[in-house]
Formats: C-alpha cells, sequence, structure tokens
C-alpha cells in the first residue's frame, strides 16, 4: 500500500465516522421532532377535553339559575294568591302557577340529565388527563433521553474534529488531499477497496491494466463509475 494511500485511509477512517455521526444526529431530530408534535397533541387534546367540559358545566349553572328564578317566581306567586279578590284574577294565577309548575318541572328533568352529562365529561376529562400526564411524563424522560445522546454525539465531534483538523493540516500530498475532498462532497466513503477485480464499493469491474497499476503501487486511480479512489 501506497503512503498516499495509507494517508487517505486514515483521514476515511474518520470520515465514515463522522458521516455515521451526522447520520446519528439527524435519526434523533427526527425522534425529537415526532416526540415535540407527541406533546403537542396530547396537550391540544388535554385542553379539548377541558373546554368540553367546562362548556357543559357552564350551560348547567345556567339552567340551574333559570330553575332558581322559576322556583322564586313561583313561590312569589302562590303566596299572593290568598290576597286575590276576584274569581278571575284567581283563575289566571292558577293558570300561571300551573305553566310555572310544568316549566320547573321540565328544567328539573333537563337539569338532572345535564348533572349526569357534566359528571361523566368532568370524569373523562380527568381520566384523560391521568393518563396524558404519565404519556407527558414519559415522552419528556425520551426527550432528555436524546438531549444526553446529542451531548453525547457533540462529545464524540468535537475530539474528532480536533484530530480531524491535524490530519489535514499535516497532510503530506495536497493535490491528492484536494481530489480526495471532492469526491467527499459527493460520497462517503471516498476510498474503495477492489475486491477481486471489481470497486468494493460499487461492485464496477475494474479494467485489467487499473488492477495491474495498483498492485504496482503506480499512480492514483479511480472507479470507473463511482469515482472513489481505489485501493488493495
Ligand atoms: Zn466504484
Amino acid at each position: 500500500m501506497t503512503d498516499t494511500i495509507k494517508a487517505l485511509l486514515n483521514l476515511s477512517k474518520i470520515d465514515s465516522y463522522r458521516a455515521h455521526l451526522k447520520q446519528g444526529r439527524d435519526d434523533l431530530q427526527v425522534q425529537k421532532s415526532q416526540i415535540q408534535l407527541e406533546i403537542t397533541e396530547q396537550q391540544a387534546q388535554a385542553l379539548q377535553k377541558e373546554q368540553s367540559w367546562h362548556k357543559l358545566k357552564s350551560e348547567f349553572e345556567g339552567l340551574k339559575d333559570t330553575l332558581l328564578t322559576k322556583e322564586s317566581d313561583l313561590k312569589g306567586k302562590e303566596e299572593r294568591v290568598s290576597s286575590i279578590k276576584t274569581q278571575k284574577e284567581y283563575l289566571a294565577s292558577q293558570k300561571e302557577i300551573s305553566v310555572l309548575k310544568k316549566e320547573i318541572m321540565d328544567l328539573k328533568a333537563q337539569t338532572d340529565i345535564l348533572s349526569q352529562n357534566v359528571g361523566n365529561e368532568e370524569l373523562q376529562y380527568q381520566e384523560f388527563k391521568t393518563l396524558s400526564e404519565n404519556n407527558l411524563q414519559k415522552l419528556n424522560q425520551r426527550l432528555l433521553d436524546i438531549e444526553e445522546r446529542f451531548i453525547a454525539l457533540d462529545e464524540a465531534h468535537r475530539d474528532d474534529d480536533k484530530t480531524y483538523s491535524e490530519l489535514i493540516s499535516q497532510f503530506p500530498f495536497p493535490e491528492v488531499l484536494k481530489t480526495y475532498q471532492k469526491i467527499l462532497e459527493r460520497t462517503v466513503p471516498a476510498l474503495s477497496q477492489a475486491e477481486g477485480n471489481v470497486c468494493g464499493e460499487c461492485s464496477t469491474r475494474l479494467l485489467p491494466q487499473t488492477l495491474l497499476l495498483l498492485q504496482r503501487g503506480q499512480g492514483l486511480h479511480h472507479c470507473g463509475r463511482c469515482k472513489r479512489i481505489l485501493y488493495i
């Protein structure tokens, strides 16, 4: 193996590792976004359930107020019956009382149903809240784990960057380095080991002459298809 290839392989090992880290970081970012989305959805659902419970509750309170007003109306009218003088007024008053009583009965039936509904809605909301709080806790823990893995990745990356810059600055073959970096912009790794008579990365058949020169360690050779720098 030529010195050029040896130097490039050192570099390539780090580049592959860096690409691997980057992929890991991208995957984590995707996971993180998904978890954040789940959290937002859970919170929105909890809010919706709470709002629907509150709406029903205020409807119930309103109905109860109406009921109280009607009941006190009825009480007033019943109290005034004794002071009525004429038969005509008495009949009118009895009619009003009977209408009120009917209204009160209907209202009571409605409030009973509504009261049950409010209770059910509250129960559902509380159950969902407990469930979603547990879920949120788990999701937040997963986010924390991801953050920790980000930190670990950064740590690994930092040492890596230092070694890499040193290697680049001390690289003995500047022209080869340029070629290598150009390939690296397109594909990782930028080197490919010949396997038998094919390129180890893209499996394209190599020319016999290329193989011969590679064996002799003469010059820099590229795969005809993927353009990677070949070595054996
Ligand atoms: Zn190839």
